[in-house]
């Protein structure tokens, strides 16, 4: 197979050498089911209970707050319909930002579907929202902030502290998406003010098909999956062994290497992002340069489509994506580009790179090398661009 240059780690990522190993013999020799009585089956409930351990010590949780879910999608879907539902009693209005995956966002559809209401927070041209604003938003029946702890597409961080301090002072509950978050930045749940957080296995080098809800102790919800007894009565179905001890695992690795992993990604990161942006006129980084997760690339081209630079990318071996994986396929352009305020032209031509722990330094160089041209070769088709150098040669 030809070398594959991948860069949609916010995508999914690879399964880790040090997670396969760990988690291989629990699909053949250790298939057992945890909730059966003989010895085999309890050494399956033991190493549940250890990477349950290993997630809530990632959080500074505790491990009794930890419950297991079958990916992000579903910890979203559970803590925000469970939390609604909980507390509709109290009020039925839910504040989120405009630019949350979607997971959140049609949970939120859903909810004004039944009764609720919601507010979908702005964000500035850098994907941050104003903490004034969410401030401005909270009412005497509001029972649910959900705000995202950094974006997939742009990559922006959130003031998560600030609004962590909001939430506590008015009693509301506070749930965050740290799926792209988790692993990559330090996480205290604790000294956040983090009610319930999201995760998922599959972005930070576990298997797909497996995530994880932290609720903090003494927060109510409903049952999301109801059945047997799993996760103490919270979430039936029989436990995913391997991808629990695969995420367990992984995250325990994300957390030992995170200070100096992120150290070389943000340094591959800035590589990039310089290098095309020096060399390409009319193209621009899209969300905040500080405020930043150290994998992600997000530069809008002017006068072509993402799409096309993907495909040109896909010839030269390199993955890449354009918007978020759940919006390429429809025409509509990304909700979080046109929320950052690009107009619908301008946010079609954009391109997101990714990195991971598997990124190097010389297939930067290779990405570095290979996108002017194809930017160049694209824009040579472009009647947009025709236009626009013919409107430059009249002044
Ligand atoms: C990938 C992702 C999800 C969904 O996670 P799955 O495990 O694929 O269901 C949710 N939120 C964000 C921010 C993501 O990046």
């Amino acid at each position: 197979m030809d070398k594959i240059y991948y860069f949609d780690n916010a995508a999914t990522t690879r399964v880790s050498p040090e997670v396969m190993e760990e988690i291989s013999k629990y699909f053949t020799e250790s298939y057992f089911n945890p909730s059966s009585i003989y010895t085999q089956a309890q050494k399956c409930k033991e190493v549940v209970e250890k990477a349950r351990g290993q997630v809530a010590a990632a959080f500074n949780a505790d491990p009794r707050e930890i419950y297991f879910t079958s990916g992000g999608s579903e910890a979203d879907n559970w803590a925000i319909k469970g939390i609604a539902e909980a507390y509709s009693d109290k009020g039925r209005h839910i504040i989120t930002s405009a630019i949350e995956h979607h997971a959140v966002l049609h949970t939120c559809e859903y909810l004004e579907s039944k009764g609720y209401e919601v507010t979908y927070l702005p964000v500035n041209k850098e994907g941050l929202i104003s903490v004034e604003d969410l401030k401005a938003a909270i009412r005497p029946d509001t029972i649910l902030i959900t705000i995202m702890f950094a974006n997939n597409e742009i990559g922006t961080i959130q003031p998560i502290e600030e609004i962590g301090k909001i939430a506590k002072e008015h009693g509301i509950i506070f749930h965050t998406d740290a799926v792209q978050a988790a692993g990559h930045i330090p996480i205290d749940v604790k000294a956040l003010n983090i009610d319930l957080l999201s995760m998922s296995g599959h972005k930070i080098y576990a298997p797909k098909g497996v995530g994880a809800l932290y609720i903090r102790k003494g927060i109510k919800i409903k049952n999301l999956i109801h059945g047997g007894q799993q996760e103490r009565g919270r979430r039936a179905t029989t436990e995913n062994v391997p991808g629990i001890v695969g995420i367990g695992k992984a995250m325990e690795d994300a957390v030992a290497h995170m200070a100096e992993e992120t150290e070389r990604q943000r340094k591959i990161r800035d590589k990039i992002i310089d290098g095309i942006t020096s060399k390409v006129d009319h193209c621009w980084l899209n969300g905040s340069r500080e405020h930043r997760l150290p994998g992600n690339i997000n530069i809008s081209f002017e006068f072509i489509e993402g799409e096309s630079i993907l495909l040109l990318l896909d010839m030269n071996g390199i993955c890449g994506s354009s918007g978020s994986a759940c919006t390429s396929g429809s025409l509509d352009p990304s909700h979080v580009l046109l929320a950052i305020g690009l107009p619908h032209e301008k946010a079609h031509g954009s391109l997101r790179l990714s990195l991971g722990r598997f990124n190097t330094e010389e297939e930067a160089d290779y990405v570095i090398e290979k996108i002017p041209p194809i930017i160049e070769r694209l824009r040579k088709m472009s009647p947009l661009y025709e236009e626009f150098i013919k409107s430059q040669n009249n002044k």
